[in-house]
């Protein structure tokens, strides 16, 4: 379907889902809203708040990743009539897009318990084997695994592959991991890339999925808000191709009721490029034979990881720059780029 129909289908189509379903799968937040309300404009806060923060838990609501989908469908049935437990999976893909809740519909899938923690703050193994008891022949899911430290890695060998800790048995697991960095795992952790039965690499988003990922949440979230149709395709369009980034401009444009100003809050030109692309492209064209990550970086006043997670994927993924040994130079496309945002921008 193209994005035209899309925006226009029939109204069934967008509220055909059954509401039971849709309350299954909305789980609370803790600071209610409907008991703060009473005193003031009721209708305001009601409408204003979120009632709860919708998280896809089926591979329905898990928009597009059709690829994953039909991997991680078939490896899950296989496993559930063999009654045996999955092999261990690591998901791969840049921040905000779906590595978590892909996670999270595995372990609902297969009905099992699933364990969750960011590998920054795993001290040794010790604290992993106590997870994986509690988990109790279900998921541990590792976010950010590539940050594991070498030794607590090296110990996971032996429980990865054998089930056993310090000559110990443990029970069974499926080990998750997601990452932003699978390159640096295969080159620097090969034995326990190795480990891993199942790679999924999560794939661009089109703009027609941040589409529905738009209006899913909203019908999830804000079910009682009025919310202009032709919004959906503006948010799709300047999200970076990222879900987090998707729900962010939404959120903004049920609070703010103007579209305009929301980009304008996010400091964005056009299709999701901001004010920062726009100084990081003239910075790079100004250094005739290639520039270091560094000196971009503190050019824009931020941390290289925050220049390599948050600028430079989206950058690199238009094909507007170019890596080479000697530094970061901008593509022809790059060079248009420049003009067309600073065009829209004088206008
Ligand atoms: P990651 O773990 O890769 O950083 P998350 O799984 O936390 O990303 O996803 C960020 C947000 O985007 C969450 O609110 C999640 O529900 C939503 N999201 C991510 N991928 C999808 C998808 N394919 N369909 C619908 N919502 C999604």
């Amino acid at each position: 379907m193209g994005i035209k129909e899309w925006l226009f289908r029939p109204l069934a189509e967008v509220t055909k889902e059954p509401i039971e379903d849709i309350v299954k799968s909305v789980q609370p937040i803790t600071q209610n809203t409907s008991e703060v309300i009473e005193e003031d404009s009721k209708q305001l806060i009601i409408k204003k708040k979120p009632t709860a923060v919708f998280r896809p838990s089926t591979w329905k609501e898990y928009i597009g990743q059709e690829k994953a989908k039909d991997t991680m469908k078939s490896y899950i049935k296989a496993m559930l009539k063999r009654e045996q437990v999955l092999g261990h999976v690591i998901i791969h893909g840049p921040a905000g897009t779906g590595k978590t809740t892909l996670a999270e519909i595995i372990a609902n899938e297969l009905n099992v318990k699933i364990q969750e923690v960011i590998a920054g703050s795993v001290s040794d193994a010790y604290m992993l084997i106590e997870l994986i008891r509690k988990s109790k022949k279900g998921a541990v899911f590792i976010d950010e695994v590539h940050a594991l430290s070498r030794n607590t890695v090296e110990q996971l060998y032996t429980v990865m592959e054998d089930f056993k800790f310090n000559g110990k048995k443990l029970n069974k697991f499926t080990l998750i991991g997601a990452t932003t960095e699978l390159g640096e795992i295969i080159k620097d952790r090969r034995p326990f890339y190795d480990r891993f039965k199942i790679i999924i690499e999560l794939e661009n988003y089109t703009v027609s999925n941040m589409a529905y990922i738009a209006e899913q949440y909203k019908n999830r979230t804000f079910p009682d808000d009025d919310f202009n149709r032709e919004n959906y395709f503006a948010i799709a369009r300047n999200s970076r191709g990222i879900p987090r980034m998707a729900i962010r401009l939404l959120e903004a444009t049920v609070y703010i009721e103007d579209i305009t100003q929301v980009l304008k809050n996010f400091s964005i030109i056009q299709d999701g490029y901001t004010e920062k692309d726009l100084k990081t492209l003239q910075y790079i064209a100004k250094g005739k034979k290639g520039v270091g990550m560094q000196s971009i970086a503190s050019y824009l006043g931020t941390s290289s990881q925050g220049y390599l997670y948050e600028i430079e994927p989206y950058l690199l993924q238009k094909g507007l720059l170019v890596r080479s040994p000697r530094g970061r130079c901008l593509s022809k496309e790059g060079y248009e780029m420049i003009e067309k945002l600073r065009k829209v921008k004088g206008k």
